[in-house]
């Protein structure tokens, strides 16, 4: 069965009287290329960070399931989480005969991820492996689900998966890669930029989905670093006290970024006085009219540390 092939495709759901669902994000991968180079670009990722381990891979919407068939060629285990029932169903029907693949009819955004990884991939936990994530993500929760992956782990320590590769809008993948002080740089940058760093593989035009989607996309590596080295290192995981350094600087990015055209002395000043941000901000050689969008994630690291001294 070619399931990406668009005649196969509109096929396979036509035979369960589905079509895609705009409001589900569902835009089915028909071009084969695709998800072979982001099954290997997440393959090559996972297993330079595991040698020679078993690997097993979170896919979060698998859909017909394109993606998923290179996913399981590549790795020993894929767990595909699929929110859409009649999906689900077509889905498990397809991969009958897959020893490797297996369903889990959920939301991801409702699910316990850490838990889901430890039953679902107890074996190749066990025998030493790795877990990764690959999607092509449904574009009405890119950033709630890079989140929440990066979110669901304690803040100091690496997020324990292997590799995460993701299809995103090409929009949403220029911000996350942005730099502290260029268009694209936002909150989202810098709350992911604290605990992973993100590189850009390659883009896919809208002809390589069924139904097009109205954006170009691209395949993003989110590489967990397991906190700024310069700022969380020798961060016991789970030490309490870096843990509430660590939502410090959330609230700082989140309320620098929260009105764009505000400074940061104007967009803080309610929670911590402006004499005292503006002391900080020349302490870390900053000008008192500076903006959330020039500092970097390491650069919030610091200014929190000035701010909570
Ligand atoms: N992986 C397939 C492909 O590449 O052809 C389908 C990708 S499509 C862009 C997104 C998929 O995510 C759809 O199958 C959709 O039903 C599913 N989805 C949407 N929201 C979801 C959620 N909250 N949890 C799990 N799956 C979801």
């Amino acid at each position: 069965m070619d399931l990406c092939s668009p005649s196969e495709v509109k096929r396979l759901l036509e035979s369960r009287s589905l079509s895609p669902r705009k409001a589900l994000g569902q835009n089915f991968l028909i071009n084969p290329s695709v998800p072979l180079m982001i099954a290997e670009r997440s393959y090559e990722a996972a297993r330079a960070a595991s040698g020679d381990a078993p690997l097993g891979v979170l896919e979060i919407g698998p859909g017909v399931g394109a993606l998923t068939a290179r996913l399981a060629d590549f790795y020993d285990l894929v767990v595909a989480v699929e929110i859409d029932r009649g999906l689900a169903d077509l889905f498990t029907e397809t991969f009958a005969d897959h020893e490797n693949v297996e369903l889990v009819c959920e939301d991801f955004m409702k699910l316990d991820f850490p838990q889901l990884i430890s039953e679902s991939f107890s074996d190749i936990l066990a025998a030493g492996g790795s877990v990764s994530v690959c999607a092509n993500l449904p574009y009405y929760i890119t950033s709630p689900v890079i989140m929440k992956i990066l979110d669901s782990f304690p803040p100091c320590g690496r997020v324990p998966l292997a590799s995460i590769t993701v299809m995103i809008q090409t929009e949403v993948a220029n911000r996350l890669c942005a730099a502290a002080g260029s268009s694209d740089y936002g909150a989202i940058t810098a709350a992911v930029a604290l605990k992973a760093s993100v590189r850009k593989y390659f883009t896919v035009s809208p002809g390589s989905f069924y139904p097009p989607p109205k954006v170009t996309s691209s395949v993003i590596g989110i590489v967990p670093h397991g906190g700024i080295k310069e700022i969380f290192d020798g961060c016991p995981p789970g030490d309490p006290e870096c843990e509430s350094f660590f939502r410090s600087v959330t609230e700082v990015i989140s309320a620098s970024f929260a009105q764009r055209r505000k400074t940061l002395v104007n967009a803080l000043s309610s929670v911590y006085g402006k004499e005292k941000i503006r002391s900080a901000l020349s302490a870390l050689g900053f000008r008192e009219d500076v903006r959330g969008e020039k500092l970097s994630a390491a650069d919030f690291c610091k200014l929190t540390a000035e701010l909570t001294q």
